[in-house]
């Protein structure tokens, strides 16, 4: 007979410890990537922990394989800039690089794999085992198809652009605007069968979006977003996002799993209207839809510093910088009701800024870092820093300063800033 219960109980249970690190990276988006990188690189012993089957999150996974704020940092993301211009045939549009997602992938399983660094893939973060006084994170808990795991490291870092890590350990966090709404999700998808130069001569870059939304309209459909993006990623490829999915929280996987049948229904419709058209798009096809949903904004994890957006109006850097971000506020409107496409306050004037290391320092665990979408800011900052160009320039700051606290028995928090400039000055312009 089915129980009526509402909750089962589980008994207690012992579980095994597969492994011991320095380092251990929750994600391995563009943040986790740079920052197992890093920190292997400085001599660090590190595993990533990944849910997806592949690195790279929302470049690879999520098939938006689109860098934006790249341009003035070297380090790692330099190295990327080379690899995708110079040997993987990718392209470079004003200041932002696209890139065929499968080079990708296989380039960054490539380099982490080369550096030493143990991956573990098809296995999801779900809990954080902790010191009797609950500051120190000891293990790492995973649940895969092996069942229950622990894993245990001096330092952690968290990069699962949602914050499960530190979520797990206790630690508090910030979610949506005001009113508790975040941005909307969006699903990646790769198309092909457009001619770029063609393209380019009949939907220049500056009114691509506006006038998309309007042949979808005169197609009949009315899209969820009205500023379609399709850019030119090399080799025929284009990812396009053309869907927002509205007050989807990235916690509950119901609301998600719906987002995703509606999102992927709604795109083969779009794409149906458009090649109806001919000409241009007589030939269009789509290659493929993301497995996973493209989340935009989760928890932002408390730090020793929050970036708030008037950090960003002013400008302000110090020498505890750890990188500088140059992209201005980008917020896709939470409310529907509001607008269907970007709402974000026109008064306020974004400057370059400098995001302080403390926003990367758990502020309720002293062995904790984060990097990538997930650190401590607010609403309208986050809408700036959360892109990957920047993620990648966090994720390698946290590393580099991970390995560096290590060799010197010290914890994060505790980097000097000499400690500091001696990573800081490759991770963007000053
Ligand atoms: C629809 C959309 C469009 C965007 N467009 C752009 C754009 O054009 N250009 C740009 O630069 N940025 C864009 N962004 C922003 C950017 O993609 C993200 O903010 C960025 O991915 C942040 O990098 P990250 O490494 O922090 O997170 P993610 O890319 O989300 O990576 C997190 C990784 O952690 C893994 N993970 C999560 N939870 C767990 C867990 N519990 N256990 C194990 N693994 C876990 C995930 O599988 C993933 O691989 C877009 C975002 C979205 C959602």
């Amino acid at each position: 007979m089915p129980s009526s219960a509402a909750s089962v109980p589980e008994s207690a249970r012992v579980t095994p410890v597969r492994g011991s690190y320095d380092i251990i990276v929750a994600g391995g988006g563009p943040a986790g990537y740079a920052a197992a990188l890093g920190a292997a690189r400085a001599g660090a012993a590190v595993l990533v922990l990944e849910q997806a089957a592949c690195l790279g999150g929302i470049w690879t996974a999520g098939l938006l394989p689109w860098i934006i704020d790249q341009h003035t940092r070297g380090g790692i993301m330099g190295e990327l800039r080379d690899y995708i211009l110079n040997q993987a045939g990718g392209t470079l549009v004003g200041t932002t690089l696209g890139v065929d997602p499968e080079r990708l992938k296989l380039r960054l399983e490539t380099d982490l794999v080369e550096a030493g660094v143990r991956l573990r893939y098809n296995t999801m973060l779900t809990a954080a085992h902790k010191s009797p006084d609950g500051r120190t994170v000891t293990h790492a808990i995973t649940e895969s198809k092996a069942g229950r795991e622990a894993w245990q490291a001096r330092l952690f870092i968290d990069c699962s652009g949602d914050g499960d890590l530190a979520a797990r350990a206790g630690c508090g966090f910030d979610y949506g605007n005001e009113q508790g709404l975040a941005q909307p999700t969006s699903i990646g998808v790769i198309v092909t069968g457009i001619d770029p130069d063609r393209l380019e001569a009949e939907l220049p870059r500056p009114v691509r979006k506006v006038k998309l939304c309007d042949m979808l309209r005169a197609g009949g459909l009315e899209p969820s977003y009205a500023l379609p993006g399709l850019g030119y990623l090399g080799h025929g490829l284009f990812f396009y996002g053309g869907t927002h999915q509205y007050n989807r929280r990235f916690d509950d996987p119901d609301a998600l799993t719906a987002a995703l049948i509606d999102a992927r229904a709604e795109v083969h419709r779009h794409i149906e209207v458009l090649r109806r058209r001919g000409g241009l798009w007589a030939d269009l096809r789509l290659l493929g839809t993301a497995s996973a949903l493209g989340i935009r904004e989760a928890r932002r994890i408390h730090g020793r510093a929050t970036v708030t957006v008037d950090d960003i109006v002013e400008g302000r850097s110090t020498p505890r910088s750890v990188c500088r971000s140059h992209f201005g506020l980008d917020v896709h409107a939470p409310d529907p009701e509001r607008c269907r496409g970007i709402d974000k306050p026109l008064e306020l004037r974004p400057r370059p800024y400098g995001i302080p290391w403390e926003a990367l320092v758990a502020r309720d665990c002293d062995n904790l870092l984060m990097a990538g979408r997930c650190i401590s800011g607010d609403f309208l900052a986050h809408s700036s820093y959360r892109v990957t160009g920047t993620a990648v320039a966090l994720g390698e700051g946290a590393g580099r300063g991970a390995a560096l606290a290590l060799q010197r028995g010290i914890q994060p928090a505790e980097l000097t800033d000499e400690d500091l400039a001696t990573f800081t000055a490759d991770l963007a312009d000053r």
